[in-house]
């Protein structure tokens, strides 16, 4: 039986599990893969302490060199399933073992969602970005698309704003989601356009974006053709929310109405089950970052070292 079960290997599973490794607790990392979101990074990360510049792979061999460096266990499988049981955690994973552990800490992170349409995935870190904090100041005086008009897409916006010629931003649906003071900011900034009932349909360049093209939903003509609209950008921001990975947890966790997980404590980040911790993008959380998942997984590890402390 181990200590600590660490389900993840992005930023927040890598960090805990160093932490972790510090207090000498004997540990099991389970992950689909090293690195999380931060190997899909194809343009270079520059928002990361003590790096001006790294690219995502990069920083992921740095992550394998600090998990062999801190001797600790790494299973590349999928958990499909965790139990508590006799104060103890059983997690199933997708090969059919049951790994047994008293605590867990979760770090399984989230995914973009995407809008599926021609040309996103072509152009995914040539023009389209799923993070204006990560790459905004590379656009720098650039005309620029935010897909989505949520709180989200407007902060987005208001951040892009800061380093772009102009925005624009394109709400599917015929009236705009994000909260009043967002509204409010985005109407008194000139450099931002808003347009609704706009239907993303495909994202053209040649190797970087150079246009993205709607459907005017607002537009009914009598034969009911559609009418199409193209702005010319040198980027799209992909800003219409994420996917958390917290099928699994069953009724262990609170999930909020996006399925991120509500901490019982942000004190210690334990979740309403006493020694399962979470971490990272799999949590509530407003801004989903590489820093911020990591002081995460670091937080996580230090509570899990007391529960287990007090418990064993
Ligand atoms: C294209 C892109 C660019 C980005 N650029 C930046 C940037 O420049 N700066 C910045 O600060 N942030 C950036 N981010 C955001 C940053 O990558 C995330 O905030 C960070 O990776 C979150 O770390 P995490 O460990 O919480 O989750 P993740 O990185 O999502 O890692 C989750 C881990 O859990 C594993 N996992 C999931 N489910 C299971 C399961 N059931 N069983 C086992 N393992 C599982 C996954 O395989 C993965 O290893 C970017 C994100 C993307 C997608």
């Amino acid at each position: 039986m181990y200590d600590l079960i660490i389900i993840g290997a992005g930023p927040a599973g890598v960090a805990a599990g160093v932490y972790a490794a510090r207090q000498k607790l004997n540990i099991l990392i389970i992950s689909k893969d090293v690195g999380g979101q931060v190997a899909k990074k194809a343009v270079d990360i520059e928002n990361y302490p003590g790096f001006e510049k790294i690219s995502g792979p990069d920083l992921v061999e740095l992550y394998k060199k600090q998990i062999k460096a801190n001797e600790l266990e790494v299973v590349i499988d999928e958990v499909v399933g965790i139990e508590k049981k006799d104060n103890k955690f059983w997690a199933s994973v997708a090969s059919g073992k049951v790994h047994e552990a008293i605590s867990v800490i979760v770090t399984s992170g989230a995914k973009s969602k995407l809008i599926n349409v021609p040309g996103e995935e072509e152009f995914s870190g040539k023009g389209v970005s799923y993070c204006s904090l990560c790459d905004g100041p590379i656009y720098k005086n650039k005309t620029v698309a935010v897909v989505g008009g949520g709180n989200n897409g407007f902060e987005s916006a208001l951040f892009l704003s800061n380093y772009v010629k102009h925005v624009t931003i394109l709400e599917y649906g015929d009236r705009i989601n994000a909260d009043a003071e967002n509204q409010e900011l985005v109407a008194k900034n000139p450099n931002i356009e808003i347009i609704t009932n706009a239907k993303v349909a495909r994202i053209e360049g040649k190797v970087f974006v150079e246009s993205i093209t709607y459907q005017d939903m607002s537009v009914t003509n009598s034969r009911e053709s559609v009418t199409e609209k193209t702005l010319v950008v040198n980027g799209v921001f992909v800003e219409i929310g994420y996917s958390p990975a917290t099928n699994f947890l069953g009724d262990l966790v609170e999930l909020n109405d996006k399925k991120e997980i509500v901490v019982a404590s942000s004190e210690t980040l334990e979740t309403k089950t006493p020694g399962l911790f979470s971490a990272g993008d799999c949590n509530v959380s407003r801004y989903k970052q590489i820093v911020m998942a990591s002081g995460e997984g670091a937080k996580a590890a230090l509570s899990a070292y007391n529960y287990i402390r007090k418990v064993s």
